[in-house]
């Protein structure tokens, strides 16, 4: 019994090793990529636990992460309790209308609002429950057809013109997925697009702060902080491999 123990012991202690190496990695070439882009506002780390077991939060829990990201309601729910006070949880994938009653006792915030009728929604149900939740507005900026998000400013315009009847939700800025390619050109062109979201709604919603730009993840998240990302969301180069 006991070998089989410190067995397991001495294994946990590599891999959670291991995972403070690359989490040092990242956070170190983070650094690198906000000095070369001369800004001088910092980038948050959130580590995407998809397929990954609870066991990996707490180690990367552990190791200093914060943050975490699911993009499944069901998988979500299986994974994390109700109440986490040591961390942020936030939903990062597309949201069924009908799930948002399920997901929302579980996340700080939803990252991935794509329409009006969904943010209408999860302010109803936030009120029901009494919970102020903050979201981003998921932008579809390279405009690939797999993919969510809004595909006109006019229909984020729509929105925030409305957001004053949101007593329960926040506006906090906007969210990308970049172009599933290797194409730097591509992702780039992305990322600038969502900045000029961005500029162009504070300038046109003086009044909103809409400052988080996330965007980014383990392939290309050095260009999505030389274009302005405020968050960037880690699986892989984090966790390993998910081996679907
Ligand atoms: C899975 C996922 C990520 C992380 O992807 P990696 O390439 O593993 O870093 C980031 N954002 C969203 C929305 C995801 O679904």
């Amino acid at each position: 019994m006991n070998s089989i123990f410190t067995t397991l012991e001495k294994r946990d202690e590599r891999n959670m090793n291991e995972m403070k190496e690359r989490i040092a990695k990242i956070k170190e070439h983070i650094e690198r990529a906000i000095k070369i882009s001369g800004r001088n506002n910092s980038v948050s780390l959130m580590a995407v636990s998809k397929n990954h077991p609870y066991e990996a939060v707490l180690e990367a829990l552990n190791c200093g992460i914060t943050l975490f990201g699911e993009n499944k309601v069901q998988e979500l729910s299986d994974k994390f309790p109700h109440s986490h006070p040591n961390y942020h949880l936030h939903m990062i994938g597309h949201l069924q209308s009908n799930k948002v009653k399920k997901v929302l006792p579980f996340v700080d915030s939803i990252d991935s609002v794509d329409s009006i009728k969904l943010i209408t929604l999860i302010n109803k149900e936030a009120k029901s429950i009494d919970k102020e939740i903050e979201v981003l507005l998921e932008i579809n900026t390279s405009k690939e057809e797999a993919k969510s998000g809004f595909l006109t400013i006019d229909e984020v315009y729509r929105l925030l013109d409305e957001s004053a009847s949101f007593t329960h939700v926040k506006v906090k800025g906007l969210m990308t997925i970049g172009p599933l390619s290797n194409d730097e050109y591509a992702i780039k062109t992305s990322f600038n697009t969502l900045r000029e979201y961005q500029n162009d709604l504070i300038e046109r919603y003086p009044q909103i702060d809409l400052n988080t730009l996330s965007m980014g993840m383990s392939q290309d998240y050095l260009h999505a902080i030389e274009m302005g990302s405020t968050i960037v969301r880690i699986g892989t180069a984090i966790f390993g491999s998910r081996g679907y």
